[in-house]
């Protein structure tokens, strides 16, 4: 049994997780989680996302290497001992109880006395606003009632940790986005921790105190949401959270954090190091459309694209334009709908610029 160890809440490490022998679906995972934090775990399908949250939950055994909770090895807990709460995505309520029975149940199992359940009960009806649905049968609810419901059992016995996997996935937009903010809501105000699985970059953008953004098994990147988005560590998660221009080019020179780097049309684009390594390799630069200024192409200024308009299209709050670089990159930038939204006609020419730091250079994949 590994020694106690009171660093952090949840600890992986070295975990990984085969299924067949053959492939680990989670590769080499190292993860530390302190408690009341709300870390997302994020990637596309099949990246091994619920696999993890199995292993934390007891329904997967761990391949190799370890989790720790509160210091002690979950090897040789049973699951229903390791007092965690969970939501999935399709979480069943028992169908044949009602709702305040659903809630009751996680606290009977636990036997706490009856008085104290139907006041839990209430309360946590309560907390996410089904006051009044008490009575109901599952089938009498809505599908976000539903994953209320589902959240208030998860919560209701006061577990130190919450295991969420894609669980507003069945919802629509507009449920979803209100689903998010009041599990936010609740986090802060309940101060338990989660471990949260999605697909979908907002999502984790606006809920996670944290976000391992995953691929293929190995997490790309572990950070706090402005630094993912700001600072990418490589193109793949450049790529997969929120949108990103990329440019082709070879590392010209390196001074400490910053690369200048040669792209085709001959311009020089200081950028931030990422993980481009070398003076003389190929490289790709990225540049997100909103840092990327139009300006007339009768001016030099630093940091340059040098590009023909293409077109414009008109999404509302913003205005989004196609350029094409000389070498037929196409390169789009986004302005703010208002009276400096400029008007070109197609082939015009114009200067595309950004600052240095709002520029990342990556090793080309
Ligand atoms: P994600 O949640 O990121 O979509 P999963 O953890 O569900 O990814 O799956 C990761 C990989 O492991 C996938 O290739 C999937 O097919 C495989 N996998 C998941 N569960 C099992 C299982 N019970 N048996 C065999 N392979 C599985
Ligand atoms: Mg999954």
């Amino acid at each position: 049994m590994t020694s106690k160890n009171t660093q952090s809440f949840l600890q992986f490490h070295n975990t990984q997780k085969t299924y067949d022998q053959k492939t680990l679906v989670v590769k080499d995972f190292n993860l530390s989680v302190e408690k009341g934090e709300f870390v997302t775990l994020l990637g596309p399908s099949g990246s091994g996302k619920s696999t993890v949250l199995m292993m934390i939950a007891g329904f997967e055994s761990v391949t190799s290497g370890d989790i720790l909770l509160d210091g002690v090895s979950i090897a040789g807990t049973a699951p229903y001992k390791r007092n965690i709460g969970m939501v999935f995505q399709n979480y069943a309520l028992f169908p044949h109880m009602t709702i305040a029975e659903n809630l009751a149940y996680p606290l009977k199992v636990r036997k706490l006395p009856g008085i104290e359940i139907k006041q839990k009960v209430a309360e946590y009806l309560d907390l996410v606003e089904l006051g009044d649905f008490g009575d109901r049968a599952p089938g009498q609810l809505s599908g976000g009632q539903k994953q209320r419901v589902a959240l208030a059992r998860a919560l209701i016995f006061n577990p130190s940790l919450v295991l969420m996997d894609e669980p507003l996935g069945a919802l629509d937009k507009k449920l979803r986005e209100q689903m998010q903010l009041e599990i936010t809501r609740l986090h802060k105000s309940l101060g338990f921790t989660v471990i949260y699985v999605t697909h979908d970059q907002t999502e984790a953008l606006t809920m996670s105190d944290r976000i391992a953004v995953f691929n293929e098994g190995i997490v790309q990147q572990c950070a706090r949401p402005a630094e993912l988005y700001e600072k990418p560590a490589n193109a793949f998660v450049a790529d997969f959270i929120g949108e990103n221009n990329f440019i082709k080019g070879t590392v010209s020179s390196v001074e400490n954090d910053r690369v200048r780097v040669k792209i085709s049309s001959g311009e020089a684009i200081m950028a931030r190091r990422a993980d481009a390594s070398n003076s003389g390799d190929a490289c790709l630069v990225s540049v997100r459309p909103e840092k990327l200024f139009i300006l007339p192409s009768d001016h030099a200024y630093d940091n340059t694209l040098s590009a023909t308009f293409t077109t414009r299209l008109y999404v509302g709050d913003f205005i989004r334009y196609f350029f094409d670089m000389p070498d037929g990159t196409e390169i789009s930038v986004k302005v703010l709908n208002d009276l400096a939204a400029p008007d070109f006609k197609e082939g015009d020419t114009a200067q595309l610029v950004c600052l240095a730091s709002d520029c990342s250079a990556f090793a080309a994949i």
